[in-house]
């Protein structure tokens, strides 16, 4: 399968421009668009999920035009939205085989193979007769993925699907989703570098609705061997250090302040000692050309 969007734009009625020009290309495997809250990563998602209209532009998945073919795009989508609601008082089972139902598995017999090989994948299967409300996060964003799969989706969308996780939960819903990219797009949005940089193929940087960046992680990493330098300093000599320098993050630690900095040039003198990069380097140093330095 082969999922491309060319030229999509769209700004809501209040003049918000939520995506501007947008041109990406996902293949089977997992893609990560990354971006700070209010990018344009939902905007897109829902958009490719014939959820809402663009204002213009294409969106094709293999030969089917999905801003138009809309029910035959559902058919082959699976969606976990960012705000995924459960109806606290049924059951696990009771619910995915309602969904499964509502999406057109048709048999009794059909659907509760369907479903406990669900919740078995997601590893709900022991927990199946408990009420959705009594779930942890972990568990409600498993069991979202499990609806998402009925009817074996060929293209699966997942809107931030790890924040609020712990990190156990984390880890077991990351080995999830990776079991799922082999015959599948899965386009994951997030704002935690780590979530791109641990399960995805390729991936997007997106930025007041703009794509900066879409190719493979490590060669984006790659990019930037030999041009990332760091040093502690003090907290009041910052303004000192960006006036001279590319600060691309910051980050305090122990009292000192550890700035990282960009330098596609000479090597910076001031003490600084040539640093490792990593795909944080390569999200701060597209966004700090879009955003204010001083809040990174
Ligand atoms: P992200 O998912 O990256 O946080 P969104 O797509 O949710 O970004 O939002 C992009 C921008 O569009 C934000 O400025 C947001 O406030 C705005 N926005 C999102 N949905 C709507 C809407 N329905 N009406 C108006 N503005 C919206």
């Amino acid at each position: 399968m082969l999922l491309s969007i060319e030229g999509l734009s769209k700004t809501y009625s209040n003049g918000v421009r939520a995506l501007y020009d947008v041109n990406l290309t996902f293949g089977n495997g997992m893609f990560g668009l990354l971006g700070p809250n209010g990018a344009g990563k939902s905007s897109l998602m829902r958009t490719i999920a014939t959820l809402q209209e663009a204002d213009s532009g294409s969106i094709r998945l293999d030969g089917l035009d999905v801003l138009k073919e809309k029910t035959r795009v559902r058919q082959l989508l699976g969606y976990l939205p960012q705000e995924f609601g459960v109806y606290p008082k049924i059951t696990a089972q009771r619910m995915l085989d309602h969904i499964a139902r509502l999406k057109g598995v048709g048999q009794a017999g059909e659907r509760r193979d369907a479903v406990q090989a669900l919740l078995e994948k997601v590893n709900l299967y022991k927990d199946r007769g408990k009420h959705l409300g009594t779930y942890s996060g972990g568990m409600k964003q498993r069991f979202g993925i499990a609806q998402a799969l009925i009817g074996n989706p060929k293209l699966i969308i997942v809107d931030e699907p790890t924040a609020g996780l712990d990190p156990a939960e984390r880890n077991r819903f990351y080995n999830l989703l990776s079991q799922l990219g082999q015959n599948t797009i899965v386009i994951l949005s997030t704002h935690i570098v780590e979530d791109v940089s641990t399960l995805c193929s390729s991936f997007a940087i997106i930025c007041k609705g703009e794509v900066l960046y879409a190719g493979d992680p490590e060669k984006a990493v790659n990019e930037l061997d030999g041009m990332i330098y760091s040093k502690a300093i003090d907290q009041a000599d910052i303004s000192y250090y960006r006036n001279i320098y590319q600060v691309i993050s910051t980050q305090l630690k122990g009292g000192k302040l550890h700035i990282r900095v960009l330098s596609g040039g000479a090597e910076p003198q001031d003490g600084f000692v040539p640093a490792e990069p990593n795909l944080e380097d390569v999200y701060f140093s597209n966004i700090a050309t879009r955003v204010d330095v001083n809040t990174l």
